[in-house]
């Protein structure tokens, strides 16, 4: 028998971008030929996809950590590192991603839904991309991005449209099994072979699978035992159908506390998917009573007895034996019929083939605020700010130059002055802390100041034309002005 695991904690992490390269062309009689540094190539993406033939979360039980592979890095000659490449995770129907917070990410369903669980680092730009008129010759190149990494929960939810609730020992499992093999299994839908708790029943025109939930016991709903787990399963079901153990012996037992307990606890379950992807709470979810073990002559007179009081809550009943197999076809008649039903009133969304998550939208901008740990201190935070940070090799003059004519460009420095930051203020970006020097005064064309400009290169025709092309390009709105979006 399979295990069945349905909730893990899977550890993502992308590939690394590759850093960028600072190299200058040589050739004979030509010591300083122009940078020829290529880019480093992108960390691949750690990418989750429904596949038809994956039933469990299992797996990922046994392997909970996915790395994709880094980038390399960029080469002279131009050549760019070779991009990481992306690892598919295959997942069944119905996973849901969750972040520690409980805040769902996606909700997979559909075999072919896609969801980028962590984003590859860019790769650094290499001198070559970061020449300008201004910069013929840097003697720097940028360093690769971290790729995203940290922990998602996958959680499944099965995909089924009757859930069958019922205390241990009702015969559910019996039921699924003696239902769906009332008719021959439906070739391709995925969960015919093993998964020993959907079944598939097909009667008539209508086809639907029928999930056993086990675990159900009072206190579910607070997490006893396994119930959380279970409940979850519960969520994508259109019908809910009690199967009721009309022959049990146990004391304090019988049909109308069974399920009243267990109606209890389908109450007090708060379901996680909310808006679109769930179908509201379980209470309002169609009810159908399905009263087991009718082979049994005690049990038959004692579904007899309860009939009235659940048809009196408007709840279609039917009294049937997982064994002698009695009853079983008006059953699986109204079960077609409540599916269909549902059907027809939730027609299904457009399938989601692709699930990604919100990027934020320009990822411009920064704010300066008053370092509370360091006085006349400050912290600059910002996308922009704090990526640039990470792709400076401060071990090299001219790269952290370069960081610093960035940050004056995007108006770092006039907002520090503003701020009223004094010379040798204490300035953090990301995980870095500098001592501010300022650069310029306000106004001053940075661009012009030349940074990297070697005198012996100002005849280098190469970059001329490539700075003239690009610098069309940026006017005619096709190139942005910051090398990294060319
Ligand atoms: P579940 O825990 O709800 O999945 O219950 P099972 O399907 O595993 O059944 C529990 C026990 O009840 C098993 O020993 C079954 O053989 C028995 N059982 C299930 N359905 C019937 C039935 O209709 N009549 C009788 N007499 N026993 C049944
Ligand atoms: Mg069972």
């Amino acid at each position: 028998m399979s295990r069945f695991i349905d909730r893990v904690v899977l550890h993502v992490s992308a590939g690394k971008g590759g850093n960028g390269c600072a190299s200058v062309h040589r050739e004979k009689f030509k010591p300083l030929g122009g940078p020829d540094g290529g880019n480093g190539g992108r960390g691949g993406d750690v990418v989750l996809e429904v596949d038809r033939n994956v039933h469990t979360l299992l797996d990922f039980h046994f392997h909970p950590r996915a790395k994709a592979t880094n980038g390399t890095q960029g080469m002279g000659g131009n050549r760019e590192g070779a991009n990481g490449s992306d690892l598919i995770l295959k997942v069944p129907d119905g996973t849901v991603v969750v972040d520690k917070d409980g805040e769902v990410l996606a909700d997979l369903v559909g075999i072919g839904t896609r969801f980028v669980a962590a984003r590859g680092g860019r790769g650094g730009l290499g001198n070559a991309s970061l020449a300008s008129k201004a910069r013929k010759a840097p003697g720097f190149a940028l360093l690769g991005e971290d790729g995203e990494s940290g922990d998602l929960i996958l959680e499944l939810k099965s995909v089924a449209d009757v859930g069958l609730v019922g205390f241990p020992s009702a015969g559910k499992s019996s039921l699924v099994s003696v239902l769906s093999a009332a008719k021959p299994k439906i070739g391709d839908y995925p969960f015919t072979t093993l998964q020993p708790n959907l079944g598939v029943v097909s009667s008539g025109d209508t086809t639907f699978t029928v999930a056993d939930v086990p675990g159900l016991i009072p206190g579910a709903s607070e997490g006893r035992g396994l119930g959380l787990d279970f409940l979850r399963h519960l969520e994508r079901c259109a019908v809910l159908a009690h199967v009721v153990d009309c022959a049990t012996l146990e004391p304090g037992r019988d049909p109308i506390s069974d399920v009243d307990a267990l109606e209890t606890e389908l109450a007090a379950y708060q379901p996680a998917l909310k808006g679109d992807a769930g179908l509201g709470d379980l209470a309002d979810r169609p009810r159908i009573v399905i009263l087991n073990k009718a082979d049994v002559p005690e049990a038959a007179e004692l579904a007899e007895m309860v009939t009235p009081d659940f048809e009196a809550r408007g709840w279609p009943v039917f009294t049937i034996s997982a064994v002698s197999r009695e009853g079983l076809r008006p059953l699986t008649f109204a079960l077609a019929k409540m599916v269909a039903e549902y059907r027809e009133a939730h027609p299904p969304a457009e399938p989601k083939r692709q699930v990604i998550r919100p990027i934020a939208a320009k990822e411009t901008g920064f704010d300066v605020i008053a370092d509370p740990d360091t006085p006349g201190g400050f912290i600059v935070r910002g996308t922009q700010p704090e990526r640039w940070v990470r792709q400076t090799a401060f071990d090299n003059d001219e790269a952290v130059g370069y960081l610093a004519d960035r940050l004056a460009r995007l108006g770092v420095e006039d907002a520090l002055v503003k701020h009223g930051a004094e010379p040798g203020a204490f300035v953090t970006i990301g995980d870095v802390g500098f001592e501010w020097e300022p650069q310029t005064a306000a106004g001053v064309d940075i661009v012009r100041t030349g940074r990297g400009t070697d005198a012996r290169l100002d005849q280098d025709e190469r970059i001329g034309a490539a700075e003239r092309k690009h610098a069309r390009r940026v006017r005619r709105g096709l190139e942005s002005e910051d090398p990294e979006n060319r």
